[in-house]
């Protein structure tokens, strides 16, 4: 399942889109497939990432899984997060590309099957 999740900074109020999860027909064809919200290093630029596609240059994002995009941990059956298979995100304290601040939120608005 994909979600296009709604990027929303309650500290400066960027807002922004990206894509999470994965598309049911490329997983049922056996391949692999999950796009995460990244900041393009160079850019700035908030966009979902597959992080299974070897054509985008991987070491060019940061991914909002890892521990560094977010404030405090992820505790099982406590945090809130949005998941996809072991790939999981925080809903709120993400960093906002446009402050820095961790204010930013990750909600999901249009789900694809
Ligand atoms: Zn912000």
């Amino acid at each position: 399942m994909a979600s296009s999740l709604r990027a929303y900074c309650t500290a400066c109020r960027f807002k922004g889109t990206a894509l999470f999860g994965a598309f049911r027909f490329v997983i049922e064809s056996g391949n692999s497939q999950c796009f995460v919200p990244a900041i393009h290093k160079a850019t700035g630029k908030l966009e979902g990432i597959d992080i299974y596609d070897s054509t985008k240059k991987q070491e060019e994002y940061s991914f909002y899984t890892d521990p560094s995009m977010y404030e405090g941990e992820i505790i099982p059956m406590q945090t809130r997060t949005i998941d996809c298979f072991d790939q999981k995100i925080k809903i709120e304290h993400n960093r906002c590309p446009n402050c820095n601040q961790y204010n930013m939120f990750f909600i999901p608005e249009i789900t694809f099957d």
